[in-house]
């Protein structure tokens, strides 16, 4: 008999229906692939790759970007296998048996997981009515639980709910464990809580190159912190964990990140131009978003999805996740995409109005 260790089978799984969509807007992702500029230079580089050798002088290029424009020391910045992988070693840095972590619902499926997996004890913060954080609630929650660790998703998925600096900062101020700011969408938002790590240096900053820089395929994210906290964070990677052909191509994008601007701009309209849409059909809740994404609640979402499905666009659905009950998800894809979807859920909202 196969003995696995205890727990495993009941750890609930990412899932994410996946298959040959015309139209994907279910994970979150940029929908252009690199700009050609930008591929002309990583495919030059990887011509002259020494692939026979374990990465370093990559990565550390690419650490080293990315502290001169954080204003930050090279010891404060860790990358890894995407933000995931960062996320993943936080719960088991400061979680742990008998350790309590705080993270907020609905907020990104994998806090739950990443506890489970490091066997901490799960606190799910509920936020407001309309997915609004309650800082001072959330404080209340992490000190009265005497948390570990405290995760927060700004702003957040899947809800697109922007978290007012000030709210990071009252909590950072107020709380004194590990806190993590999950910012995998700041791009779309703008106002990043960076700033604050030199006063507060319980604080982590999480960061990715899958959302804005178009990156997902990669695998790359990274995070900034003091060095007392990467300094034991970067003692639980394996070695070499982040591939050489990612770190030359997250260099490359870095280097040339202000090709994104106008990407970034385009997807930050769309999406204020899609709530807009939206907003005008009979029945559907459009929650505010500062990110690549919209949440919208419908009483027949579950119909909506299968409807969209069957025409081949593919939008997260939440079946009966906590707090998500007949919610959708929808991400940004070109301005031609999003049309496309409008145009297909208008005519199932118009078909089933007043039934
Ligand atoms: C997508 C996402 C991540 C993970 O991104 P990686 O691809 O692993 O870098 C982390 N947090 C949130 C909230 C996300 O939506």
């Amino acid at each position: 008999m196969l003995k696995y260790r205890t727990g495993i089978e009941k750890l609930p799984v990412y899932d994410v229906i996946e298959r040959d969509w015309n139209i994907k807007l279910n994970a979150n992702e940029c929908n252009m692939n690199l700009p050609p500029i930008v591929e002309d230079r990583v495919m030059g580089r990887l011509s002259r790759l020494a692939f026979n050798r374990y990465p370093n002088t990559e990565l550390e290029s690419l650490a080293e970007q990315i502290a001169a424009s954080f204003s930050v020391e090279r010891n404060n910045i860790l990358i890894a296998n995407g933000s995931s992988e960062i996320l993943e070693k936080l719960f088991f840095c400061f979680g742990g048996r008998n350790h309590k972590v705080v993270y907020p619902q609905p907020s990104f499926s994998m806090y739950k997981i990443y506890a489970a997996l490091s066997n901490s004890s799960s606190i799910a913060f509920d936020l407001d009515e309309d997915y609004r954080f309650n800082a001072e609630k959330f404080v209340e929650t992490v000190n009265e639980n005497k948390a570990h660790l405290a995760v927060i998703c700004a702003p957040n998925n899947p809800t697109g709910t922007h978290i007012p600096l000030a709210d990071i900062e009252y909590v950072a101020k107020r709380i004194n464990c590990a806190f993590v700011v999950d910012e995998a969408y700041i791009e779309f938002d703008g106002q990043s809580a960076v700033g604050l790590l030199a006063q507060y240096p319980h604080m982590i900053i999480a960061r990715t190159f899958s959302k804005a820089y178009g990156l997902a395929g990669a695998r790359v994210g990274y995070m900034l912190a003091a060095t007392k906290i990467t300094d034991i964070v970067g003692r639980v990677f394996m070695p070499y964990h982040v591939n050489v052909i990612s770190a030359v191509v997250a260099d490359i994008v870095y280097q040339m990140r202000h090709e994104y601007e106008p990407r970034i701009a385009m997807m930050t309209s769309e999406r204020d131009r899609m709530s807009e849409q939206l907003r005008k059909l009979p029945g559907l809740t459009v929650y505010p978003s500062s990110t690549n994404f919209i949440l919208l609640k419908y009483a027949k979402a579950v119909q909506l999805n299968e409807y969209l499905m069957n025409i081949g666009i593919g939008v997260r659905s939440f079946g009966n996740a906590p707090r998500l009950d007949n919610c959708i998800r929808v991400s940004m894809g070109t301005r031609q995409e999003n049309d496309s979807f409008f145009k297909a859920a208008k005519e199932f909202v118009e078909q089933h109005d007043g039934e």
